[in-house]
């Protein structure tokens, strides 16, 4: 399950509208990027299919059913915040548990859970150290770590790599793929960068002033651009 649809979807903060009416289906496992310049709506649309925001008018259904819980989790979703957003007081250990004890689950689910998370992320030899005492790559890791043991329909990731230097951010791309071919949820990932997009999407969605401008595959919008800011965006030649 992780099938995500926006129905002519606004968002108005004051007098401005971000968010035109937007139309958007996603279906169920699919790696689906968000890209477009600095302010054009992408954190914002995040924000509302996570719950974090409420939609202006319009509706979002997720798995068929209107999205009307006010938080992520409690949308089946799992927001990747930044490393940075790590408790660093906490364990490695403790920071992948924190969910899963807010949750109220045994400690020996909660165990098994953060075991198994380690694994898939290579973290096994690093749970007893502090998020101080790692790498910017493995911090980032812990995070998503924090999202992966609630099992959620959906990822959400806002720009994760934008604080790691290029070298990392290159390696955390292909961790971040590999997580989705392994795990085949629903992830979607926001990014102004166009690399990040062309090279990790399944399917992109082009903003521009929180218009969709073109959605498409990444061959098809390097193929066949609908206009110069996709194209100009995508760096195609046309
Ligand atoms: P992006 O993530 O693509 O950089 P954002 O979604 O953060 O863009 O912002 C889109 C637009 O909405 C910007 O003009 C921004 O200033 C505005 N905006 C975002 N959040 C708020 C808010 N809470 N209140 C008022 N304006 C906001
Ligand atoms: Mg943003």
């Amino acid at each position: 399950m992780g099938e995500i649809v926006l129905d002519q979807v606004t968002k108005t903060f004051g007098h401005v509208q971000v968010i035109p009416p937007l139309d958007l289906q996603i279906e169920d496992g699919e790696f689906v990027v968000f890209v477009g310049p600095s302010g054009c709506g992408k954190s914002t649309l995040l924000r509302l299919i996570a719950g974090l925001e409420d939609v202006t008018t319009g509706e979002i259904r997720i798995d068929g059913e209107p999205a009307t819980h006010t938080a992520p989790a409690k949308r089946g979703l799992a927001m990747v915040f930044q490393s940075y957003a790590l408790y660093p007081h906490m364990s490695v250990k403790k920071n992948i548990a924190f969910p899963l004890k807010m949750a109220g689950l045994p400690q020996s689910v909660i165990e098994e859970k953060v075991e198994n998370a380690a694994k898939v992320l290579n973290l096994t030899d690093y749970l007893d150290r502090r998020p101080g005492q790692l790498s910017g790559g493995q911090r980032q890791r812990v995070a998503i770590g924090r999202a992966i043991v609630r099992e959620p329909s959906a990822f959400l990731f806002d720009e994760p790599l934008s604080n790691l230097d290029a070298a990392l951010r290159v390696n955390m791309r292909l961790e971040i793929s590999e997580l989705h071919n392994s795990l085949k949820t629903t992830m979607i990932y926001v990014t102004h960068d166009q690399v990040e997009a062309m090279t990790m999407a399944d399917k992109i969605v082009v903003l521009n002033a929180g218009r969709v401008e073109q959605v498409g595959s990444p061959l098809d919008l390097y193929n066949a651009p609908r206009n110069l800011f996709v194209a100009g965006f995508i760096g195609s030649p046309k």
